[in-house]
């Protein structure tokens, strides 16, 4: 999809109009590595994609937001003169809602305008399909604001902002790392994150010959929210014993050593959640590593590594994920794969060699259905730019 494309579905959608069609996208985002961590303390690795959420829009005279999307129904209107209210009708509409109040909240001058969203990216898997369209909201209405000076956004903060509506107007609970990474995405870079202190670095991902591939399973994330404040309970109550028996107390779990857990803590499962989180977070330091050198095969590796631990030790894959990691790693050219997202679903991801996708997806395809009567989707997209105008 390019500019000119989306401009012709903004056109089949509201009519032919002589104002100015503005267009945008805004990624989805993918984490390399460093899985559950970033509620530990840890390093996150996340990357924005070239697929994503596009909008186009056209500028109105009144004080009326009317918006649509291609991939869902219906429409929706926002009045900017009344009170701005989560609305369970509004559906998908609230997100940009939300982001729209917040800045409107905050001083921001916001006008009328006709929006048509478009995405290529799938949503609800893990590839945070709502990050993108919150973010794409809220460049929309500080683009418009002041287009001259898009470049001084102040993307952090933006990231937060499009969190707190997350968090606060539709009432999930997420991390800032997929806001994060789709604002201040970089064209072939990932971007080695820490959650708490938001210190971040970017990392050139240069793959050579190997494509990242990414796996649907097509199966919708179920459990995801009761084991993840399970997950989230059973790493506090680590922390906790890890620090009751020490004099240095440590800040939080990632700073724990291995030696720690295996002394200090007798619950299997609780030693198995922490051992996960402090071995993953070696493997995002040593990642980066060695993509400083350039040694993709041993990135590959730590990324199967950490598919093995969220696997066996954190408990947040099951069959769907499992099925498709281990086709994967069968196939001949594939150097390392691994579930990317919260888990229970989603998303994977792997390393293929260019030459052999093609017949990569064949056959994982193939394996996998026989195995889960789903049949998979991939995605090929290289790592591109934070939400940006077209
Ligand atoms: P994820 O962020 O992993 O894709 P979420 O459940 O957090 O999954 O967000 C998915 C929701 O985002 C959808 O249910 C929908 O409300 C909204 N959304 C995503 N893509 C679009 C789109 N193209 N048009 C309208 N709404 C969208
Ligand atoms: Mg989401």
């Amino acid at each position: 999809m390019n500019k000119n494309e989306m401009m012709d579905l903004f056109r089949e959608e509201y009519g032919s109009v002589d104002k100015e069609i503005i267009t945008f996208l805004s990624p989805g985002r993918v984490n390399l590595i460093g899985e559950h961590i970033d509620y530990n303390g840890g390093f996150v690795f996340p990357a924005a994609l070239t697929v994503g959420i596009y909008g186009a829009l056209t500028l109105r005279e009144d004080n009326i937001v009317r918006m649509r999307s291609k991939n869902v129904k219906g429409e929706v209107v926002i009045n900017l003169d009344k009170e701005l209210v989560y609305d369970k009708q509004d559906d998908w509409g609230n997100y940009p809602k939300g982001v729209i109040k917040e800045l409107k909240d905050r001083g921001h001058k916001i006008g009328g305008m006709d929006i048509l969203f478009y995405s290529n990216l799938p949503d609800g898997a893990g590839l945070s399909s709502s990050a993108a369209l919150e973010v794409l909201m809220a460049y929309i209405v500080l683009y418009l604001e002041n287009p001259e000076k898009c470049e001084e956004i102040d993307r952090v903060e933006v990231s937060r902002l499009c969190q707190k509506v997350e968090n606060q107007f539709i009432g999930v609970n997420c991390g800032i790392m997929d806001q994060f990474a789709v604002c201040l995405g970089k064209k072939d870079n990932a971007i080695l994150l820490d959650c708490n202190s938001l210190y971040y670095e970017y990392a050139p991902l240069k793959l050579g010959n190997y494509s990242l591939v990414i796996m649907n399973t097509n199966k919708r994330r179920e459990l995801a929210d009761s084991k993840y404040n399970e997950r989230r309970g059973e790493c506090e109550k680590a922390l906790e014993i890890i620090n009751s028996n020490k004099e240095e107390k440590i800040p939080n779990l990632c700073a724990a050593t291995v030696e720690d857990i295996n002394s200090l803590i007798t619950d299997d499962a609780v030693k198995r959640r922490a051992m996960h989180v402090v071995t993953e977070n070696e493997r995002v330091k040593q990642s980066m590593e060695s993509l400083k050198m350039g040694d993709i095969k041993g990135f590959g590796e730590l990324m199967t590594k950490s598919h093995i631990s969220l696997e066996n030790d954190y408990e947040v894959t099951g069959l769907h994920l499992d099925t498709l990691v281990h086709e994967a790693l069968k196939i001949e050219g594939c150097i390392g794969a691994r579930m990317t997202g919260a888990g229970f679903g989603g998303c994977a991801i792997a390393l293929v060699d260019e030459a052999k996708v093609d017949e990569f997806k064949e056959k994982v395809s193939t394996n996998y259905e026989k195995v889960t009567g789903i049949r998979p989707l991939f995605y090929t997209s290289k790592l591109g730019e934070g939400t940006h105008r077209l």
